[in-house]
């Protein structure tokens, strides 16, 4: 037989997550979704009895937050025992995050995007950074900058420049759509060393808050995930020391884009894991309200004898199921160090269409009471809609996922 549940090692950091998921972030759901950049001043609370858990080793094998991502401290620690031989765990941190955070966004994934210390630009650092950088940033909140006004998808065409001058790096250019970007006390920046050497030379770049050069111009106003800032950033002539450029700086043409795309094999899942998370809040709550209507959602009845309404439900609890396969597995194949870039992008693709899917259609299928506000059935149909959109949307996910299968490069499928 085959076993799908959680591991029995991560179902006390399930438990734990669901918890605080249910306590802490639905209460103050509704409150941050209508007061829109108001900073939700329960999480600093939340992040400090999680610093507390995972200090005195209480939220062990659960991520710096117990409820969501390792610190970096925590994975190098991991990693050093799996090189040595101790560690021999092949459900490690990826998962444990992709479980939590699945949790987590149960609650809310507007204000779990703003849980300080768990920001895209922290996934980024742990995906590239050397042991020396680890060691230094660790602890920060770090926001990731991709995104320009004229480059969303196609991210090897960035334009913002970062020139060596002495021990810094002078940093010129304009981000917008930067999740945490005004909150988070450092951002991961994506920069060219040199235009004219393609993606082989986009570097990225820890620049702390405050930094000069560095100022957030506007926030951005949205369909959903309001709790969550969306800053549009602007760098000029920010200096930082030359050695907050993770990884090499060397321009390897041979290497091409890989190791700035590493970070996506790392954060892709993790999206997934928020779209389930959300997807899976939406089928709870309607099958209570179904369940209170007096339909029967009865699994071993064929479908023929099932009211419509029940067959919708049961056919989309498939649906997600598929989705949190395929998380799980991308999650399980970066624990276990395989390349899982294809496996990434099919549950990135697979949890933001389902995430869409279903929370609309549990709009749907609970009519006047799914698109009222009285509930928050409305609200995740609104906050699910950026899962497929950001960390790649779900055409881009489609094009890696083709290119894959097919054995065709960027060039040749584009
Ligand atoms: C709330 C929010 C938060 C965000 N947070 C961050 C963040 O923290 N950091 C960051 O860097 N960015 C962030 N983004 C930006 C996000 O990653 C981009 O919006 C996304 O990558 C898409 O880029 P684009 O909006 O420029 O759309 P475009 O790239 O212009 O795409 C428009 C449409 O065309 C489709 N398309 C594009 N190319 C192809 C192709 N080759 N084949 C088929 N279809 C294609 C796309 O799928 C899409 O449907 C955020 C965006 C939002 C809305």
């Amino acid at each position: 037989m085959i076993n799908l549940e959680a591991p029995k090692k991560f179902q006390p950091l399930v438990g734990q997550a669901h918890q605080v998921a249910m306590n802490m972030l639905r209460p103050i759901s509704r409150r941050y979704d209508e007061g829109e950049h108001e900073y939700p001043k329960e999480l600093d609370m939340l992040a400090a009895m999680i610093d507390g858990l995972s200090d005195s080793g209480q939220a062990q094998g659960a991520g710096a937050s117990g409820v969501g991502e390792k610190t970096e401290a925590e994975k190098r620690k991991d990693a050093e025992a799996e090189k040595s031989g101790k560690g021999g765990t092949r459900n490690g941190s990826n998962l444990a995050s992709v479980l939590s955070i699945m949790e987590m966004c149960w609650g809310d994934v507007g204000l779990l995007l703003s849980m300080p210390r768990q920001g895209l630009g922290n996934s980024a650092i742990s995906s590239v950074a050397n042991a020396e950088q680890l060691e230094r940033f660790d602890g920060v909140w770090a926001g990731m900058a991709i995104t320009e006004p004229e480059v969303g998808s196609d991210s090897a065409r960035i334009r913002t420049t970062a020139t060596k001058d002495g021990d810094e790096y002078v940093i010129n250019g304009e981000k917008i759509y930067v999740t945490s970007g005004d909150r988070a006390d450092h951002i991961v920046v994506w920069a060219t060393l040199d235009k004219e050497q393609g993606r082989a030379a986009i570097k990225s770049f820890v620049v702390p808050k405050g930094t000069p050069g560095m100022e957030v111009e506007r926030l951005e106003h949205k369909l959903g995930i309001r709790a969550s800032d969306t800053a549009a950033i602007r760098f000029t002539d920010c200096r930082v020391p030359a050695e907050n450029l993770l990884g090499s700086p060397d321009i390897d043409t041979k290497q091409g884009f890989a190791g700035a795309m590493a970070t996506f094999d790392n954060t892709r899942p993790l999206v997934a894991s928020m779209a389930v998370g959300c997807a899976r809040a939406a089928l709870d709550l309607t099958r209570e309200l179904l369940t209170d209507a007096g339909v029967d959602i009865d699994y071993d009845a064929p479908t023929y004898s099932l009211s419509a309404a029940a067959a919708r439900f049961i056919a989309m609890e498939a649906d997600w199921e598929g989705a949190y396969l395929l998380t799980l597995q991308s999650a399980w194949m970066a624990d276990n160090k395989q390349p899982n870039s294809m496996q990434a992008s099919m549950a990135k693709a697979k949890a933001g269409r389902v995430g869409s899917d279903i929370t609309l259609g549990c709009v749907e299928l609970c009519g006047s009471v799914g698109y009222s506000e009285h509930d928050l059935l409305e609200k995740w149909a609104r906050d699910s809609k950026i899962l497929d959109i950001f960390e790649g949307t779900q055409q881009i996910q489609q094009l890696i996922v083709a290119r894959r299968v097919l054995g065709l490069t960027s060039a040749e499928l584009k």
